[in-house]
């Protein structure tokens, strides 16, 4: 079913969903099993899982010099997505990226997720690989996540590459896209980002996750720009709490967002409490904030730990 179905169904209740990474590659099924496990006793109506591109690592030769090689890490967003929905029958969400995919690339990836079954993408860009200064789209793929969704929408109007196809397939996806509270890192201020956000919603966007935040004021006023320029897609909040004492700067490094001065104060003021604890009681009051706003859901980022989130979900539904 896809999202905003879901969400409909639950007007009076924030839906609860989870986000998980496929394990690192020779890894198995088992540890997203659990993860999950637990996770299920809040009746999440889908899961997504990440796709990770190649990445390039540089590897020492026996005659001294390095090589660059492609590994990809992560493989198997697909597979995984597969494997929630049949395991648990609920839906998951695959992410979709332009990073490292030719537009035929993302058709032939389009083509298996509808005969798969698959109702919802989450269509992203992607980032830059390492030591890449900018994101490179592959040759002969999209530069930006609205061209991705565009080729989406097309496949949705029966409309493939390849132009000989007469009344092809239609595809029925949900279309799913990024949105940053705390503006994306790489728009020049917060007003650009809408733009570009509301782009791919006229485009054929139908939700927006956002990225993480610990300062909830970022969402609410992210929600209320947003309607401000017409936006009126369903903004799901995406939650992490913080669970280790070094993402206190590991966390705005990789993923450009802020802690808030009370969230540092409190942890460098107590270094004998339990970070966990910390970051427990955080995002409890956070998603109690979130919910009396009025959010139609709590999306959390699992990062392959789900103890935390247990709790928290626990004490809030
Ligand atoms: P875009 O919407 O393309 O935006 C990128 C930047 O370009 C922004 O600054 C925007 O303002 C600007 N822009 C947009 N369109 C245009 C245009 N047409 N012309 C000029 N400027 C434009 N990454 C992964 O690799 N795998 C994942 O599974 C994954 N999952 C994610 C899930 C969520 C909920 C979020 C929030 C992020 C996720 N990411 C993932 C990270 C994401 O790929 C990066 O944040 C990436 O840098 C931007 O992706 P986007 O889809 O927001 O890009």
């Amino acid at each position: 079913m896809k999202v905003t179905e879901h969400l409909k169904r639950s007007p009076d209740r924030p839906i609860v969903s989870f986000e998980v990474l496929p394990p690192l590659k020779g890894g198995t099924m088992d540890s997203i099993f659990e993860t999950l496990n637990p996770l299920m006793e809040f009746k999440p109506p889908f899961v997504d899982v990440t796709y990770h591109r190649e990445e390039f690592v540089y590897k020492q030769k026996e005659s001294g010099y390095y090589e660059k090689t492609s590994i990809r890490k992560r493989p198997g967003t697909v597979g995984i997505c597969t494997a929630i929905m049949h395991h648990y029958g609920v839906d998951a969400i695959p992410h979709l990226i332009c990073g490292g995919f030719s537009v035929e690339d993302t058709e032939n990836a389009l083509i298996d997720l509808h005969f798969l079954g698959f109702d919802n993408v989450l269509a992203l860009r992607g980032d830059a690989r390492q030591f890449d200064k900018k994101f490179i789209p592959e040759p002969h793929g999209h530069a930006y996540a609205i061209d991705l969704i565009q080729q989406i929408v097309q496949m949705n109007n029966g409309i493939y590459l390849d132009d000989e196809i007469e009344n092809g397939a239609h595809s029925d996806f949900c279309i799913g896209i990024a949105g940053y509270p705390e503006k994306h890192f790489e728009a020049p201020n917060m007003e650009q980002d809408i733009y570009w956000t509301k782009k791919k919603v006229e485009a054929g966007a139908d939700y927006i996750v956002t990225q993480m935040f610990f300062d909830t004021q970022y969402y609410i006023d992210f929600v209320n720009k947003c309607r401000s320029e017409g936006i009126d897609i369903p903004i799901i909040p995406g939650i992490k709490p913080l669970t280790k004492r070094y993402q206190l700067s590991s966390i705005p490094r990789h993923f450009f967002v802020s802690m808030p001065d009370d969230l540092v104060k409190e942890v460098n003021a107590n270094p004998d409490k339990s970070i966990v604890e910390i970051g427990q009681a955080w995002c409890i009051q956070q998603c109690k904030d979130l919910i009396e706003f009025g959010v139609p859901g709590l999306h959390f980022y699992t990062m392959g730990d789900s103890k935390i989130i247990y709790k928290i979900c626990k004490a809030i539904f």
